[in-house]
């Protein structure tokens, strides 16, 4: 599988004495930019009580005598990124964090800073035999038809800049240097044809079911204990705006991240053991609906009612990443009735289901974990959403009455303070029911 990968490398400039005025009229200039649409934005939103969005915003500044400062792709990437930072501070204070301020003007008394100005394909080009790269002025900044700014780059020895889609001129404090990014296509083998099915949930955060006929869950709790102790911590601040509590939601944020991407790492090693090429994920879409599980909808905490959606996104685009890179597809497929279907008869039932957290069915007999059984009627899915060759599990393991015993994957922090120390993961033998 052929993959897209993007690096970026940062160059120094040879000829830095050269370039630096052309490079800091730039900079200055996309400062300005940034200024004025700070500005236009504040008008709006005291008129309208809105900010505008980037769109409106570029086609009411694209006249402005300062957009034609830079190159018209680098304009808008100014106040592109303008309205990033606006999204940012809108994220900040749905998040609770209320000392968050907007974005801030680009100007200390007169001065302006030199603000980092970026090159689309229309705004630069690369020499990769001289090892240069010629960067576009604005309209107003040439003072001839072919007045470009010249650099001369070096990168480290062991990098080769090619295919490059966009350089970036960032001052470092000291001087100007080259962010260039570049895209590259590797292959990444296919581990092999075996199959794999994860239903994501709340008491388990995942279940994975493998075509190799083995199981595996990751239990929440390692989440579901810091949702707690942070929500404590946090209220028992002074107020929701100190250091303290905002030191607290960084913590926490730190935390969920870490335990999202340390989930995906160990799938996605266990897949790469197992020669699976293909994963399969249930649309997130239905876990946020009521259905007969009996399961609640988010962890109850006052506070965090839109982690568990929240979690399950990132999840699923970290594993889509992380899989990727390991030549594993990651498939999303519907996951209706998923959880009501019996994963050796096919029977669906309402009844089939008849304890909290197990399986049985009355047709066939099996008993397993529920999740699991979900995980293995997702990874079933596959064959309906892409064209993969299912390995079925071998028939001897479709006899009725089979009791699947999945692995657990229990998320270990160090000692019982949940403030400090990453995880790791322990296999712990299983019941059934866990
Ligand atoms: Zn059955």
């Amino acid at each position: 599988m052929a993959i897209q990968v993007t690096r970026t490398y940062v160059a120094t400039i040879r000829n830095q004495q050269q370039v630096q005025s052309g490079l800091d009229s730039l900079g200055f200039a996309a400062s300005k930019l940034w200024n004025i649409a700070r500005w236009t934005c504040d008008r709006i939103w005291s008129e309208t009580g809105t900010i505008p969005e980037d769109g409106p915003l570029k086609a009411y500044l694209k006249n402005h005598e300062r957009y034609a400062d830079l190159n018209s792709q680098s304009s808008q990437r100014v106040i592109e990124e303008l309205a990033e930072a606006f999204h940012g501070w809108y994220a900040k204070r749905r998040n609770g964090d209320d000392r968050a301020n907007p974005p801030k003007y680009r100007k200390s008394g007169d001065d302006h800073p030199r603000s980092t100005v970026t090159f689309k394909e229309d705004g630069f080009k690369h020499d990769p035999k001289n090892n240069r790269i010629r960067l576009s002025k604005g309209r107003n900044l040439k003072e001839h038809w072919s007045d470009f700014i010249l650099c001369e780059i070096e990168t480290r020895p062991d990098v080769t800049i090619g295919n490059v889609r966009q350089v970036k001129a960032v001052w470092n404090g000291d001087e100007w240097e080259l962010h260039i990014v570049c895209k590259h296509e590797i292959e990444a083998e296919s581990p092999g044809d075996e199959t794999a099915g994860i239903d994501l949930g709340i008491s388990n955060f995942a279940a994975v079911s493998y075509s190799t006929s083995d199981h595996e869950l990751y239990p929440g709790n390692a989440l579901k204990t810091d949702e707690r102790y942070f929500a404590k911590e946090i209220a028992k601040c002074n107020s929701s705006r100190s250091n303290k509590a905002l030191k607290l939601r960084q913590k926490r944020s730190e935390r969920r991240s870490h335990y999202l991407h340390a989930v995906a790492k160990h799938i996605v090693t266990e897949c790469v053991e197992r020669g699976v090429g293909t994963i399969a994920v249930g649309n997130l879409e239905g876990i946020r609906e009521d259905d007969e599980t009996g399961e609640p909808r988010n962890w109850g905490d006052r506070g965090n009612e839109g982690l568990h959606g929240w979690a399950l996104d990132r999840f699923t685009n970290l594993l889509t990443y992380k899989a990727k890179t390991e030549g594993i597809a990651v498939v999303v497929v519907s996951e209706r009735d998923t959880s009501k279907t019996c994963s050796c008869c096919g029977q669906k039932r309402d009844a089939n289901r008849v304890e909290r957290g197990l399986y049985v069915c009355r047709n066939c007999g099996t008993v397993m974990n529920a999740d699991s059984n979900g995980a293995e009627n997702i990874r079933c899915r596959l064959d309906q959403a892409e064209k993969v060759t299912l390995n079925p599990r071998s028939s001897g393991d479709r006899s009725s009455g089979r009791v699947a015993r999945p692995v657990v994957n229990l998320f270990r922090r160090g000692e019982h303070d949940p403030s400090c120390g990453q995880g790791t993961f322990a296999e712990q033998a299983s019941s059934c029911k866990s």
